[in-house]
C-alpha cells in the first residue's frame, strides 16, 4: 500500500526539517520550502522553482500542499465578508474579513463549535465538534489572502471567531509562530494579533509569552451576571479569579488588556452596571470595547437602544476609562460578533455526498 502523502502545511518547522533529512537534502532546503509555503504562499510544489525539477518530483512522491476548500463567500452591505471552509473531515468553519479604510482585519476561528456555552453566542449552540489544527488556522489566513485582489493585504488578526482559543492553545500558539516568524513565516507583528478569551485564565501567562494582545470577553460585572451569560467559564474561574489573573498578567506585560463588553438590553446595560464596570477595572491598564448585542434568530436577548448604548458609554467615559463603541459589522450575513456558527452547522447537517477526491483527502487526515 502506498504511504499517505504528507501535507507540507501540516508540518511544523522541525517536522519539515525531518522530512528534508529523510530525503537526504541539505538543511537549508527546509527554509526554502517554508518560504515557499508562507512567504510566497504557493499551493503547488511545482511552483517551488529553486528546487530542481528532480527534487520537486521527489517531493511530489511523498508530499502535497493541501488547503481547505471555500464553500461560500457572503458579502455584507458594509463590505464585511464571511468565508465558510470545508475541512478535510467534512466539518465546516467560518472566518470573517472586516475591511475598514486601509485596514483589513481577519477574524479567525480556533475550534469547530465551542465547549463553552455563552448565552449570547450562536457558536455555543453547535457544541464542540473538534479543535482546529495549526495548519487549519493558518490556512484561513493563507486562503483569504489568496482570494484578495492584487495589492490588498490582511493587516491584523483577531482570534474572535468560532471557539475559545485558549482551550486549543497549542495549535493557536503553533499557528501564531507561523504567522509571526520573520525568517520564513508570514512575518506579522505579534502586536497585530489579538487573542480573545472568555476567561480561560491558566493560559494567560502563555499568551503574554507570545507577545500578542490579550482581550477578555467580560460581559458582566457580577458573578450572577457572568453565571447567567457565560456559565461554563464562570463556574471554573469566577470574576474575582479572572480579575486577579488580569492584574498578574499586567505586572509583566507591556501590552495593555482589552475588555470586551457585549451590551444586552435589560441584562447588563444599566447605569449601575456601567458604574460597577468602572469600579472593577479602575487601576488596570486597559481599554474597554462595548459591543451592542447582535441579535440572531431564536435568541431571546435584545440589543439596547442607541440612546441606552450612548448613556452607558458616557458614564464609563466620564469616569475616566478608555471606552470605545465597536460598530456592528456584517450582521446582515450573520458575520458579526457572536453570530458565527449557523452556516457551519447547516453544512454539517447537509453534507451527505462524499467528495470526488475523498480517498486522497481521507488519507491526509492522519497528517494534517
Ligand atoms: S463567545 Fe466565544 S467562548 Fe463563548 S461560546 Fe461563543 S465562541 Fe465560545
Amino acid at each position: 500500500m502506498n504511504k499517505p502523502l504528507v501535507n507540507l502545511l501540516g508540518l511544523n518547522a522541525q517536522e519539515l526539517g525531518q522530512l528534508v533529512q529523510d530525503l537526504g537534502w541539505p538543511r537549508y532546503r527546509t527554509h526554502q520550502i517554508l518560504q515557499w509555503l508562507y512567504q510566497h504562499r504557493v499551493f503547488d510544489i511545482d511552483a517551488m522553482t529553486n528546487l530542481s525539477k528532480i527534487d520537486r518530483g521527489r517531493l511530489h512522491q511523498v508530499a502535497t500542499v493541501y488547503r481547505d476548500e471555500v464553500l461560500s463567500r457572503q458579502m455584507a452591505q458594509d463590505g464585511t465578508e464571511k468565508f465558510l471552509w470545508r475541512l478535510v473531515d467534512d466539518l465546516a468553519v467560518e472566518t470573517v474579513l472586516i475591511p475598514e479604510e486601509r485596514r483589513r482585519t481577519l477574524c479567525l476561528s480556533s475550534q469547530v463549535g465551542c465547549t463553552l456555552d455563552c448565552g449570547f453566542c450562536l457558536t455555543a449552540q453547535m457544541g464542540i465538534k473538534r479543535n482546529l489544527r495549526a495548519p487549519e488556522i493558518v490556512g484561513q489566513v493563507l486562503n483569504v489572502q489568496a482570494l484578495l485582489p492584487e495589492g490588498d493585504h490582511i493587516t491584523s488578526m483577531v482570534f474572535m471567531g468560532m471557539g475559545e482559543p485558549l482551550m486549543n492553545f497549542d495549535a493557536v500558539a503553533d499557528a501564531i509562530q507561523r504567522l509571526t516568524n520573520m525568517e520564513w513565516g508570514l512575518g506579522f507583528s505579534p502586536r497585530r494579533i489579538t487573542v480573545s478569551t472568555a476567561g480561560w485564565i491558566p493560559r494567560f501567562p502563555d499568551v503574554r509569552r507570545l507577545g500578542v494582545n490579550l482581550a477578555i470577553s467580560l460581559n458582566g460585572t457580577t458573578n450572577a451576571q457572568r453565571d447567567h451569560l457565560m456559565p461554563a467559564v464562570n463556574a471554573r474561574y469566577n470574576l474575582e479569579a479572572l480579575l486577579q489573573a488580569c492584574r498578574t498578567y499586567l505586572e509583566d506585560s507591556e501590552r495593555p488588556l482589552t475588555f470586551e463588553y457585549v451590551l444586552i438590553a435589560g441584562v447588563n446595560d444599566s447605569a449601575e452596571d456601567a458604574n460597577r464596570l468602572v469600579s472593577l477595572l479602575r487601576g488596570l491598564r486597559c481599554k474597554i470595547n462595548l459591543i451592542p448585542f447582535n441579535e440572531f434568530p431564536g435568541n431571546p436577548f435584545r440589543r439596547p437602544s442607541p440612546d441606552g448604548i450612548e448613556a452607558f458609554q458616557q458614564i464609563v467615559r466620564n469616569r475616566g476609562l478608555d471606552v470605545f463603541l465597536r460598530k456592528s459589522r456584517g450582521d446582515d450575513v450573520l458575520g458579526a460578533c457572536g453570530q458565527l456558527g449557523r452556516s457551519a452547522s447547516e453544512v454539517l447537517e447537509t453534507l451527505v455526498h462524499p467528495r470526488r477526491s475523498l480517498p486522497i483527502e481521507r488519507k491526509m487526515l492522519d497528517v494534517i
